[in-house]
Parts: C-alpha cells; sequence; structure tokens
C-alpha cells in the first residue's frame, strides 16, 4: 500500500513536472474507483495546474477554480509517461498535457479521482486528518500535548491517522526504536524527553524513506519500490528473531491492534 513518503515522491516528480502546464485532456476510462469519479473531471481540459500539494496521503492538484484530489488506495500508482503510450488494463484515469501524461494504475481500484471548487481543507475527506508529521506542527510539546489523557498504547497512538497522518506501521516500529521507547508503553505516560525524541525520529524516518523512494524511481513517480528499499535497511520491522543493529539482542514480534510490531527489548525502554 502506498504510505506517505511514496505519496510524496509522487508529489514532488509531478510538481517537478506538470507545474504551469496546461490540461489539453481528462480521460476516464474506469469511473467506479473508491468513489465515483464525478462528471466534472472529465471536463478539465483547459485549466493549468498551478501546484501540487500533498494533504495525509492525498495529492491535491490545485488548478484556477478548483482542485483534483487524487488518492492511490491500495494499489495505486501514478506515472509521467509520453503522449501515446497505449493505456494498460488497470490504466482508469489520464491527465493529458499533450506531450505527456500523467496516468493512474490502479488494480484494486480503492484509489480516488475526485473535484471540488471548495478550499480542500473543507472536504469530508480531508477535514478530520491529524497533523502532518513532516510540518513544524509536529514537534516533541506538540506531540506531549497530544498523548495526554491518552490510555491507548504509542504504536497504535501514532498509526492513528485522526492525531498524525502518514505513520504506517513500518515508520511507527522505526521511529519507536529510534527513540528508544517500548511500543507497549501507555502513550499518556511518555515524558516531555520520550515526545521530544520520538517526534524527531518519526521525521527523521519518513525523510530517510522519501529519500530512498526519490533514488529508486524511474518513469514511475511513484511505486511500490520506496517502501521496499526502505524496508531492505529497516533496523526492528520484520527483523523477528534477528540481531538488533546497536546492540545484537533478538529483535522481538508481537501484534498490537492487529498489526506486527517489531522492537529491541534492550534498547527500548
Ligand atoms: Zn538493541
Amino acid at each position: 500500500m502506498p504510505e506517505l513518503p511514496e505519496v510524496e515522491v509522487t508529489r514532488r516528480g509531478i510538481e517537478l513536472r506538470l507545474v504551469g502546464r496546461t490540461i489539453a485532456a481528462a480521460v476516464v476510462r474506469e469511473p467506479r474507483l473508491r468513489w465515483p469519479v464525478p462528471r466534472a473531471v472529465g471536463a478539465l481540459a483547459g485549466r493549468k495546474v498551478r501546484a501540487v500539494r500533498r494533504r495525509g496521503k492525498y495529492l491535491l492538484l490545485d488548478c484556477s477554480d478548483g482542485h483534483l484530489i487524487l488518492h492511490l488506495g491500495m494499489s495505486g500508482s501514478l506515472r509521467i509517461l509520453a503522449a501515446g503510450s497505449a493505456p494498460g488494463k488497470h490504466d482508469h484515469f489520464d491527465l493529458d498535457f499533450g506531450a505527456q501524461v500523467l496516468r493512474l494504475r490502479d488494480p484494486r481500484r480503492f484509489g480516488a479521482v475526485l473535484w471540488t471548487t471548495r478550499p480542500p481543507e473543507q472536504h469530508p475527506l480531508i477535514r478530520h486528518l491529524g497533523i502532518e508529521p513532516l510540518s513544524r506542527a509536529l514537534d516533541g510539546g506538540r506531540l506531549h500535548a497530544l498523548t495526554r489523557a491518552s490510555r491507548v498504547r504509542i504504536k497504535p497512538f501514532l498509526m492513528d491517522g485522526r492525531r498524525i497522518v502518514g505513520v504506517g506501521n513500518i515508520y511507527a516500529s522505526e521511529s519507536l526504536f529510534l527513540a528508544g521507547i517500548d511500543p507497549r508503553r501507555a502513550a499518556g505516560r511518555l515524558s516531555s524527553a520520550d515526545c521530544a525524541r520520538l517526534a524527531a525520529a518519526i521525521k527523521r524516518t519518513l525523510r530517510a524513506a522519501i529519500r530512498a523512494g526519490g533514488s529508486s524511481l524511474r518513469d514511475f513517480v511513484g511505486s511500490d519500490g520506496a517502501e521496499g528499499y526502505f524496508q531492505r535497511r529497516a533496523r526492528v520491522y520484520d527483523r523477528a528473531g534477528k540481531p538488533c543493529r546497536r546492540c545484537g539482542a533478538a529483535i522481538r514480534r508481537l501484534v498490537q491492534g492487529q498489526r506486527a510490531t517489531y522492537f529491541c527489548p534492550h534498547c527500548q525502554r
């Protein structure tokens, strides 16, 4: 599943190549995605892409009179291809810019292509998203404030997108290792110092994954390659029984909220 780093790498790829360009045609081959693709999407020709932003795992293509909202769902990817590239079976949506085409491939059709003429921050899918982990809004003080009164354990706490967006399973495990925090601790019991280390670790982990994604890309502006590349260098994720890269103790696996958690019982307290 595309995670925040893949979506951010995708955003940068689109921004680099498509900002300032005018849409020549929008082609909806399959409107039955997670939500029906609105008819207005088919009539986007003539609009210029002014900016490409990301909120959580949503991509926002700002045009002069509205915003295209894209989500990659479970299996989606966006690529920029040369004009005239023949679409495959799962290529459900194109934004044609003349010389190049932005193409959505989404075999499982859990992705989204939506259009809004209102501020996208007020869109029902976006309004309730938690804070951006790479923004200044997330720091030790904010994390400490967010965790007060919470009785949830810190690992599932981090993965709840209503509080902080985009900290997926692998990134939560890796961040807690970097911060030296046991994933079983109650969020509300973390100290200010714990929260400062953890906020920094989340940013460091996501930035490393974005760098890995950027270096593993070719014509794909977003692909599963980013997570795969990052995963090979993981410190704890998917390494149960293997020696901790820092202390040599065996990495442990446990299940929290139906998701696997990996941690070093010696380095994480
Ligand atoms: Zn260790």
